[in-house]
Formats: C-alpha cells, structure tokens, sequence
C-alpha cells in the first residue's frame, strides 16, 4: 500500500509483485539480504529473469572472498551452472580465456587472486540489466522517490581485483565512506556478501551508488537530474553508456 508504484519503469505502472535487488541468483538459497525488496510491475520482475540467473552465476564465481565458499555457496554455483548450460548456453564462461590474477594494486600475491576472464555478449547484457535495475532501486531506497523518465543515469562495472580500477574504488571510500552492508537476521554468519555506498544532492537530484558482491564484481553508476548535463570536460564520464530512467527493464519495456 505504501508502495504503489513500479519503481523500475518510471512510476508508470502500479506495482503488483515484489522484486529481489540484488537478485536471489547472487546468493545460497536462502541467503538474500533482509530489506531489498522492491515494488514492481510484473514485466519488469519476470522480464529479466534471464538476466539474473547470468549475472548472479557470474557475481559468485568471480567473489574470491575465501569466507564465500561454503557447501551452500558451491551448491548454488554448481545449479547456476546447470541452469545456464541448460537454457543459455551461450552465456557460459570461456574457459579458454580464464587468466589467474596475482596482483592487488602494487601488490604481488603468491597465490591467484582472482580470476579474470574475456567478457561474452551474454555476460555484458546481464551486468547491464542488473545494473540498470539496482540503480533504480537503490535510488528508490535511498531517495525515497522513483527514478523517472526525466532522469539521466548510467550503470556500470568492473572487477575490484582490476589494477586500474583501484582509483575509482578509493574514491568510493573516501567520499562515501557509509557502507550499508547485507544482511540476514535469521542467519548469525552471514559474511561480507552485498554492501553498499551512495550519496547524493537533493538540490541537483544527484544520485552516486557503488555495491560490491563479496570480493568481487563492483557495480556502481550515477543518476543526474532534470536539466544537470554531464561536464563534457570529464571524458570518462561523458563516455558512459547514459540513458533515461524509467527505461522498462522488463522484456515488454513500456515505449
Ligand atoms: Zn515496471
């Protein structure tokens, strides 16, 4: 009742089912987080079901948190992995591009660190979805209003583990150094799992998230509100992949 509308494509349908952001495909069964349900139309819930088996099955197998790898953890890998190999094939990993990752930062570490691996079409496309969604609705959680067709947002992300990404999760750090972490009440060790920064400006309708899946993929982005243009100065992020909000995640996006 308090939350009528859809808050993914706009405000523009009434919300009728509540919907996992993160998706549960990112987490053991039973392990998603307390108080990340949001409001949503059928379309936008069930249109990226695709989407989040691939990128929860990928948001798992490149978390190198050790804490992360319990039988429930390998469970919910392995039956990903069968679900993916079954109805979408395509989006399975190529193993013949794995390369382990030894260095963190000037770091050099005895071990692989993580694995990296080329990016597939398939891959890309589920990041971008769930990307896209959580913006949305970590604006709705943080903002307590809709992200509209009136906004301009991006989505993004990259792997923490990447040398030459450590600038930009610095800067998450110091400017937002917040974290609201993940959790469930019903389970005592619930790890390090889902967290993440944000910040804003009303007055512009400014809006900076970065969420962090174990230690793994980082997805972050911007939202910027009616008539506040990017500073074309700025080539990095004048070269993100903007687009309006509100945009229908679902298969049926709303034209
Ligand atoms: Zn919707």
């Amino acid at each position: 009742m308090e939350h009528p509308l859809c808050c993914f494509c706009g405000g523009t349908r009434p919300a009728t089912t509540l919907d996992h952001i993160p998706p549960k495909a990112c987490f053991p069964v039973g392990f998603w987080p307390d108080q990340f349900e949001f409001p949503s139309c059928s379309q936008c819930n069930n249109g990226t079901s695709r989407h989040d088996t691939i990128f929860g099955y990928y948001s798992m197998l490149l978390d190198f948190n050790e804490a992360n790898r319990t039988a429930k953890d390998r469970d919910r890998l392995l039956h990903l992995g069968e679900e993916i190999r079954k109805r979408y094939p395509e989006a399975l990993p190529d193993v013949t591009t794995l390369k382990p990752v030894y260095r963190v930062g000037r770091l050099f570490a005895p071990a692989p660190v993580a694995i990296s691996l080329a990016r597939k079409p398939t891959m890309n496309e589920a990041v971008q979805t769930i990307g896209e969604k959580l913006a949305h609705a970590l604006y709705y959680r943080e903002m307590k209003k809709i992200l509209t067709r009136n906004h301009r947002f991006f989505a993004s992300a990259y792997q923490i583990q990447d040398p030459s990404t450590h600038t930009l999760t610095d800067y998450f750090k110091q400017q937002f150094p917040d974290l609201t972490i993940g959790a469930r009440s019903s389970i005592k060790s619930y790890g390090s799992r889902f967290a993440y920064r944000s910040g804003f400006k009303s007055e512009e309708d400014f809006f900076i998230f970065a969420a962090q899946f174990g230690y793994g993929l980082i997805l972050w982005g911007m939202v910027l509100g009616a008539g506040i243009e990017v500073d074309p100065s700025n080539g990095a992020l004048k070269d993100m992949r903007w687009r309006n909000g509100g945009c229908g995640l679902g298969s049926e996006a709303p034209s």
